[in-house]
């Protein structure tokens, strides 16, 4: 290549700290197992995983059928929606989005309350939906509700969470410390709105859900978005707070983007440290800084500034843009790493229309599209580590994965599917069912190469078979279908 032997130095040793090795990644599977168990015993003090039980104790096959109600409010807007479960897999989804103002943001949580119920009752009363709702009836006399709610809760039931604190802007008071169904359904009440709430869900639950719909058995949720964070279903005698299970599994909402806050296991470089130090909330969520859309675009641009700073690029000249917090968006990396033209033109646009970079050489772009590549593969590799720490867990419980039926058993110290054998029980059908993943988030859907290094990454971490047995897939509107899908299951017991 046409770079110097400077460049190459600084780049090489960039690139060394960027890399996660095979022996890595398996370093901090094994610690990502540890802390899950550590979470399930209840041992919040030697773990970041808190490891949330949810609850939702069942998952739909696709066979399901009825008009169930969504929520989700996550920030600025409410998203209402109907979804129509078809049966044969197939769902359709009506929804309607109400702006939540400033004003009802920090208002008493009653009168927040009050104007989602009213905005449920002009959403079903609205011709349209409620003909759809007579057309497909669910069992239930009243319509039942589910409720994505994308705040910090901690469950006692699929019907009772109790709000820990607002984020994002929200500061309602009358709400923390009280459970938001039981709010909810009391402004329903008040308003004379016919309509039960029954689940309140994290939507990684949902999506585990609402891919289950498509693939019965579905076994992980996951998000690749702003945040990223993972839900997979436990057997229920692998949960030490539950004293008495009715139920064998239970869907965990792990939270895994706290993942080793304490920077143990980690290879955090400089450029995680600046942006975790400058971030709104340093010293935790490292894991997610390392991998989601949120960040990614700011390691990067840090890495960037460090070799502006030392001459080895753009002529040691930024530009404001580039100078400002954030101004690096993820976008740019998947535009960049998209670009495989020999002269990397598309590359100097971006540049120069979007970071006001208009002296870019093509050693210049090459560097760039370098240090993305670096940042971008690191994230897919993390992002597979926790996700065969997930299956590797599933596959240690009593050597199948819960609930799944899945016939392939662990031998004793086996940590691949490489040295894996069949069970001998010949009530399970041993046709090889794959495990299935569900993943949400404009990461995994539009980096690019996202999938293929997530795949490269299980390879290593599971076995040469990793890609027959573990079928990732995108599961789009997890906060709608997933929704629903809890609330039929609270309510039918499925
Ligand atoms: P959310 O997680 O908030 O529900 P998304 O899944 O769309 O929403 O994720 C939004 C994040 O994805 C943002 O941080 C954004 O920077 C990033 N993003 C948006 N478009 C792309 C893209 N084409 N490639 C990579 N990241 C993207």
């Amino acid at each position: 290549s046409r770079w110097s032997e400077k460049q190459s130095k600084v780049l090489g040793d960039i690139a060394e700290e960027f890399t996660l090795s095979t022996s890595q990644l398996e370093h901090l599977t094994t610690a990502f197992i540890d802390q899950m168990q550590a979470g399930l015993a209840g041992d919040q003090k030697s773990t970041d995983l808190a490891m949330i039980s949810t609850f939702v104790s069942g998952r739909p096959d696709g066979h399901e059928r009825g008009s169930y109600l969504a929520l989700d409010l996550g920030g600025t807007n409410l998203r209402v929606c109907l979804i129509t479960l078809k049966g044969n897999n197939d769902f359709e989804t009506n929804s309607k989005a109400f702006k939540v103002s400033d004003h009802l943001q920090e208002a008493h949580i009653s009168e927040l309350m009050d104007f989602i119920a009213i905005s449920i009752k002009e959403f079903i009363t609205s011709e349209h939906i409620s003909a759809k709702i007579v057309e497909h009836p669910s069992d239930s006399d009243t319509l039942e509700l589910g409720f994505t709610f994308s705040f910090p809760v901690t469950q006692t039931a699929i019907d009772a969470g109790m709000l820990l604190r607002w984020t994002k802007g929200f500061n309602c008071p009358g709400a923390v410390g009280n459970d938001i169904v039981q709010l909810l359904q009391e402004a329903l009440n008040r308003n004379k709105i016919n309509v039960h709430v029954a689940a309140l869900v994290n939507d990684t639950v949902g999506t585990l859900l609402a891919h289950s719909y498509k693939h019965p058995n579905t076994f992980i949720g996951a998000i690749f978005g702003t945040g990223t964070n993972g839900a997979y279903v436990e057997d229920t005698r692998g949960i030490k707070s539950m004293k008495n299970p009715t139920t064998d599994e239970m869907i965990i909402n792990i939270e895994w983007g706290n993942y080793d806050k304490d920077k143990r296991f980690l290879p955090v470089t400089l450029f995680d440290n600046k942006l975790d130090r400058e971030s709104i909330n340093p010293g935790v969520h490292v894991f997610e800084k390392m991998i989601s859309g949120m960040y990614l675009g700011e390691i990067t641009r840090n890495i960037l500034l460090h070799l502006i700073d030392h001459r080895l690029l753009f002529d040691g000249t930024s530009s404001a843009k580039l100078n400002q917090h954030w101004s690096f968006e993820t976008k740019y990396m998947s535009q960049i790493e998209n670009d495989t033209t020999a002269t990397l033109i598309p590359i100097a646009q971006i540049l120069e229309q979007d970071l006001g970079i208009y002296l870019n050489t093509q050693v210049d772009r090459e560097i760039v599209k370098f240090v993305c590549q670096l940042v971008g593969k690191r994230a897919a590799r993390l992002s597979a580590m926790a996700t065969a720490a997930v299956i590797r867990r599933g596959l240690s419980v009593e050597g199948r994965l819960a609930g799944h039926g899945y016939p392939l058993k662990l031998s004793e110290g086996d940590r691949a599917f490489g040295s894996v054998h069949e069970s001998t029980d010949s009530t399970i059908d041993h046709s090889l069912q794959p495990i299935h993943v569900g993943i949400d988030g404009s990461v995994f859907e539009h980096y690019p190469h996202f999938e293929e290094r997530m795949v490269e990454g299980l390879t290593e971490l599971l076995g040469s078979r990793a890609k027959d047995i573990v079928a990732l897939g995108i599961a789009r509107d997890g906060s709608g279908v997933g929704a629903a899908l809890a609330a039929l299951i609270a309510t039918k017991n499925v």
